[in-house]
């Protein structure tokens, strides 16, 4: 049996998934099996914050692997505690930190808090979560039930109650009731189409709620690590969120995810866990991430890239630019032509993704060189010029 009749036949088929074989990777390049390359315009949607290969984190990994690779949150794991520390100073949060393993099991994580913080605090009971519409929270039950789009609702019921659905930022006050106790948002819309919401309009909203003791969760699994600019994309906003979420970049390709709260008594012995969570493996391997990162000038990598993408938008089935720092999309007029545009730079050899119904997602690492750069919007110009 071939590779591709092999995860046909024992993987559940739940991904429309393509069968390349990468065999190799290095920062923004990866290679098949008959070593042809590839520019990696996904970063495997925004994991790969260091770019594939890196030799920094591998050797880290492997160090820790031939000591201790886990040993439970029952002991004092050295690499989580230092982890913790460095995360919660990049963030500018006076806050505490809980380590999962996924974007959704950071965020059931804080809707945990934020039920309980409901539960104890105060004369009512509040439950409530309001969320967006287009949002994105993750695959659980109930991150599923916090995701703002009802066609991802159709199976799996009954959900666990109280999430409440906003059309838009502006909405959501009116939605606020007794028994709200958390508005849960993603500063830039991921999956939704990489739409960011206005900074002034997050900043009203961050006030009222902060003056109606709800609280603000911002949902940084996409954002997050340096993705739009900043540590988090809260910084940029400038913003103090009761809680946010990370994952995704945090460990440049290990299952990591964290859960930043500044309600830092609300959990108490034995209200949540993870055996996983925070191990020698995937701390080790993020320290290393957020040490390359912090010394990267992810500015003018930015800046160059965006030069180059906004070239695109002469292109008549090229709406718009959309995003911020290096979560960036182009509008695209109809979902048939963003397939078609997909397969094309995939022809080509470049990575890219889609992202809601009409946009073309980037998501480079934050590593990325300027000949990578060149060398995939090269590329995207080739699969485009056979559309037009
Ligand atoms: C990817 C993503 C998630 C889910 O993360 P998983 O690791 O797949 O569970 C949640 N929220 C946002 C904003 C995401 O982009």
């Amino acid at each position: 049996m071939d590779l591709k009749t092999i995860d046909k036949k024992y993987v559940l088929n739940t991904y429309a998934r393509n069968y390349t074989n990468f065999k190799s990777g290095k920062n923004a390049t990866l290679f098949d099996k008959h070593n042809q390359d590839y520019i990696d315009f996904t970063s495997g949607i925004g994991v790969v914050s260091v770019g594939h290969g890196n030799k920094q984190v591998a050797d880290a990994i492997c160090e820790q692997a031939k000591n201790i690779l886990h040993i439970s949150n029952l002991y004092l794991i050295e690499p989580q505690a230092l982890l913790a520390k460095k995360i919660v100073e990049l963030s500018g949060l006076d806050a505490g930190l809980f380590f999962a393993n996924s974007g959704a099991e950071a965020n059931e994580g804080a809707l945990k808090i934020a039920r309980k913080y409901g539960e104890v605090d105060g004369e009512i009971k509040r439950y409530k979560i309001i969320t967006l519409k287009h949002s994105f929270h993750g695959r659980t039950i109930s991150t599923l039930k916090a995701t703002g789009q009802e066609s991802m609702h159709n199976y799996f019921g009954p959900f666990p109650d109280g999430f409440v659905y906003a059309n838009d930022i502006e909405q959501i006050e009116s939605l606020i009731d007794d028994h709200t106790v958390a508005v849960m948002i993603e500063l830039v819309q991921g999956e939704g189409g990489v739409e960011p919401l206005e900074k002034k309009k997050v900043q009203e909203l961050a006030k009222l709620l902060g003056r109606k003791n709800i609280l603000l969760i911002v949902d940084e699994v996409q954002t997050g690590v340096y993705r739009t600019g900043k540590f988090l994309a809260s910084n940029l906003y400038d913003i103090k969120p009761d809680i946010v979420t990370l994952a995704k970049g945090l460990g440049g390709g290990v299952p990591i995810g964290a859960v930043i709260s500044t309600k830092k008594d609300v959990l108490k012995t034995g209200d949540h866990g993870s055996t996983f969570g925070g191990n020698y493996l995937v701390t080790r391997a993020s320290l290393e991430v957020l040490n390359i990162l912090e010394n990267e000038d992810i500015k003018s990598t930015t800046k160059y890239f965006n030069q180059k993408l906004s070239t695109f938008v002469k292109y008549d089935f090229v709406e718009k630019e959309v995003g911020l720092g290096l979560m960036k999309g182009l509008r695209i007029k109809d979902s048939d032509t963003l397939t078609k545009l997909i397969n094309e730079c995939f022809k080509q050899r470049v990575l890219v993704l889609k992202a809601g119904r009409n946009t073309l997602r980037f998501l480079p690492p934050l590593t990325i060189t300027k000949e990578e750069i060149d060398e995939g919007f090269k590329r995207v110009e080739k699969a485009f010029n056979t559309i037009s």
